[in-house]
């Protein structure tokens, strides 16, 4: 799989199937997806990049809502534990799920220079002998490369 976020796609495709798929998972699992979880669900799919807390309660202030930032925090923690928003520890920030609803371990490129993050699917061929070799059961994983992305580097060069 071909990382999505710093190439050109069709981002009104990620935007519609990320929607679609939170909103058939809430409604399967009689979840509520509340107006403040969908706001900030919808501002994380805007763009492919890392977004904290208060970027996104800024942006919420700029479309015209007056956010709380612990209904921020409790979103966020929703849309995280239901697989429709990762956290980038690097950052202290999430980024929109490119595939909510299947499992999956990420892998995020990260820009440095632009906070653009590309989500692709780690290889677990590379990593299972390692903790194999090490009596290591691996219970979640979530690999975070950082770096420039295609743009950045462009500029820097
Ligand atoms: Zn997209
Ligand atoms: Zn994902
Ligand atoms: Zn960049």
């Amino acid at each position: 799989m071909t990382p999505i976020g710093f190439t050109r796609h069709d981002h009104s495709d990620c935007v519609e199937t990320s929607l679609a798929a939170a909103e058939a998972h809430c409604a399967a699992r009689d979840l509520q997806l509340t107006s403040a979880r969908r706001q900030v669900l919808e501002i994380l799919l805007r763009e492919h990049r890392a977004l904290g807390a208060y970027d996104i309660v800024e942006r919420m202030r700029a479309d015209g809502h007056s956010p709380q930032p612990p209904t921020i925090y409790r979103a966020l923690e929703f849309l995280g534990a239901q697989g429709f928003a990762h956290r980038i520890e690097r950052r202290n920030a999430f980024v929109a799920c490119i595939c909510p609803g299947q499992p999956h371990d990420p892998m995020f490129l990260i820009c440095r220079a632009c906070d653009a993050v590309a989500e692709a699917q780690a290889n677990p061929a590379a990593v299972d002998p390692i903790a194999r070799d090490a009596g290591f059961e691996i219970e979640r994983s979530s690999i975070e490369l950082e770096g420039l992305c295609p743009a950045c580097r462009e500029t820097a060069a």
